[in-house]
């Protein structure tokens, strides 16, 4: 097996000046330095806040007891309601918008990629943005974390949110353990057909967005701070380190060239 390979700043700048088709694949490390820890890490709410992931985010259990759910969500908005893209966030905006960024793919459900600027968003883990009666089978489109706070508080303690129709309990379109993630073939699809994958805060150890990487042979960078869960191979290329520290230096090599 080949040795990992690293990639400098001024490398990538390269690499981005060449493609026609970038693909990001981003998870919880973009976002930790907007200040959203890893729900699994020191910092995350699982510990934290002492959140079972098994109640809160099992299908069963929100049927059968949506005030675990409901207690991490009113955490969870408390924490990224104020939060603001991190520079990796807007350079991939940025990317986006020039042209060679033909989309992101993430794991995360805070909607900073969205708020950055991106519009090609494939958000596999869902999002509060939208969220469904359990009960009428009303739908509730573009919501804010506001919408969730007031309807949270509003609620009875623990916190529930009710449809304002019929008063069942409302889901969020979150990827609950047990269900399908969201879009997964057409992320598969992106990732085929890029020629440039950035993988981005992502110890590639939850399934199924830790296979996309193989469905690609093309150049493939992986930065992350700690291990990730992918081989070495002579298209990838990984560094252990600052995701921020990283592309302002790209951003910099990249200077006026674009
Ligand atoms: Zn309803």
């Amino acid at each position: 097996m080949p040795e990992p390979q690293s990639l400098l700043p001024i490398q990538c700048a390269e690499l981005i000046q060449h493609a026609n088709s970038i693909v990001a694949l981003t998870g919880a490390g973009i976002s930790t330095a907007a200040g959203i820890p890893d729900f699994r890490g020191p910092r995350g709410l699982y510990v934290t806040r002492r959140h079972d992931p098994e109640k809160v985010f099992e299908i069963g259990a929100f049927n059968r007891a949506p005030q675990h759910f409901y207690e991490f969500s009113n955490d969870f908005v408390t924490e990224v309601k104020d939060v603001q893209p991190t520079l990796t966030h807007k350079f991939l905006a940025e990317l986006e918008r020039q042209g060679p960024l033909s989309g992101v793919i993430t794991q995360n459900i805070d909607f900073l990629h969205q708020l950055a600027g991106n519009r090609k968003v494939l958000e596999l883990h869902g999002s509060y943005r939208t969220a469904l009666c359990q009960y009428c089978g009303r739908r509730f489109e573009d919501l804010s974390y506001g919408w969730w706070e007031q309807n949270m508080n509003n609620s009875a303690t623990p916190p529930i949110a009710n449809c304002p129709k019929c008063q069942g309990l409302i889901k969020p379109d979150i990827v609950f353990f047990g269900e399908a993630v969201t879009g997964y073939a057409e992320a598969e699809r992106m990732v085929a057909e890029c020629d440039l994958l950035l993988v981005l805060g992502s110890s590639l150890h939850v399934s199924p967005a830790s296979h996309l990487p193989y469905s690609t042979q093309a150049t493939t960078l992986v930065i992350n701070q700690g291990t990730v869960a992918l081989p070495p191979a002579p298209h990838r290329y990984f560094m252990d380190g600052d995701l921020d520290d990283y592309f302002r230096e790209v951003a910099r090599c990249l200077g006026g060239a674009r």
